[in-house]
């Protein structure tokens, strides 16, 4: 523990759980945070759910389980090198995609107009919602009680409004200071994961192509070093070490420019850190073509025609379910019928279901033939 930087997170500055937990034996506040998230129900779940590809399009596409794992890995290898909390870091990470609905932004999105008049649904809130009160592991407490910088860390933005309801969790929406570092590192590790997944999987689907991905400044330089160094080579071999060099630049950009950051502002411990502004961050030409990568990736990914209608048929599954429940809630698992709360209980009860779940769930209500 000692020789985490002074602007780290530790057990020693933490601001602990909401409810009062014997200190771990032999593990830190936040190993046991990380352990409580991968024994959640709603962590296995993200096997089964979109990330942009629908689970069973193929099995090699990154479901929301392995983009986490990713992104827990990038997370990890950055917290390290700028010794800052790992445990944290980690739990944050596996823990940052646990509410997403089925179906990926298309349940999310669907789910949300469906939620309209009832407060909206916003998966980061959701994530909240399921660590800190959804999981029922603990005999002592509902969810799974933890550690307020791992709670922060899940509530990557929320709406001013949003934000009071939160308490001490939504103040810094408030009062306009940052996160933890490790809470940074790892929003922009999810960034680096995604855009560079999508890559890998966008060209294995077929739907975007090595020759439109050479459009894209940060690739087409790497494709370009690597036919240089190996010419001949094509290929799946060609794509994935174009793709690990991206990775890499970004993230020891990242490493090198959050440490220039640091260097010049020179936080004296977390409470300082958190008034800094945003410390970890690229620079700005690393910044400006992950923002070229995105763009590419939207208009040739997804909004690709065939993801769009997959997209679009999302979207009637979430939105179908939920019309039916609201009608008449008697059709709902005896556990999501609330006397006081019925609309909000609906879009949990959605929001758990993984991809296939959802389209059998449709199938069993709305399927002729099929009861
Ligand atoms: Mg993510």
């Amino acid at each position: 523990m000692s020789d985490f930087s002074p602007y780290a997170v530790s057990s020693a500055n933490s601001r602990g759980r909401r409810h009062a937990d014997e200190p771990p034996a032999h593990r830190s506040e936040f190993q046991r945070d990380r352990d409580r998230i991968v024994h959640s129900t709603a962590f296995r779940r993200l096997e089964y759910k979109t990330q942009v590809f629908v689970n069973h399009e193929g099995d090699l596409f990154r479901t929301r389980l392995t983009h986490t794992l990713e992104v827990a890995q990038i997370a990890r290898g950055i917290a390290r090198a700028l010794r800052l909390n790992e445990d944290l870091v980690e739990a944050i990470s596996l823990a940052h995609d646990l509410g997403h609905t089925p179906f990926g932004h298309a349940g999310q999105d669907a789910l949300n107009a469906c939620m309209k008049d009832h407060g909206g649904f916003e998966h980061n809130l959701q994530s909240l919602r399921i660590v800190d009160l959804l999981e029922e592991r603990y005999a002592a407490f509902a969810g799974l009680n933890l550690c307020f910088e791992t709670r922060e860390g899940v509530v990557k933005h929320c709406s001013a409004e949003n934000a009071q309801k939160l308490g001490e969790l939504g103040e810094r929406f408030i009062d306009r200071t940052q996160p933890s570092l490790e809470a940074q590192i790892c929003n922009i590790a999810d960034e680096i994961a995604y855009n560079n997944h999508d890559v890998d999987d966008g060209l294995r689907s077929g739907l975007i192509t090595l020759e439109q991905l050479e459009a894209v400044s940060l690739f087409s330089r790497y494709v370009e070093a690597v036919r240089a160094a190996y010419p001949g080579l094509g290929g799946r071999r060609l794509v994935h070490e174009t793709i690990r060099r991206m990775i890499n630049v970004l993230v020891c950009d990242l490493i090198e420019t959050t440490t220039g950051n640091i260097i010049r502002l020179k936080p004296q411990d977390l409470a300082e850190a958190r008034r800094c502004g945003p410390l970890v961050g690229f620079s700005d030409e690393l910044r400006e073509a992950q923002r070229e990568m995105k763009r590419f990736l939207r208009k040739h990914l997804y909004q690709h025609f065939q993801v769009l209608r997959m997209t679009c048929k999302a979207q009637r599954i979430v939105s179908d379910l939920f019309s039916a429940f609201i009608s008449d809630s008697r059709m709902l698992p005896p556990q999501y019928q609330s006397d006081e709360e019925q609309p909000r209980r609906v879009a949990d009860y959605i929001a758990g279901m993984t991809d296939r779940y959802a389209m059998k769930e449709h199938r069993r209500l709305f399927a002729v033939g099929e009861i």
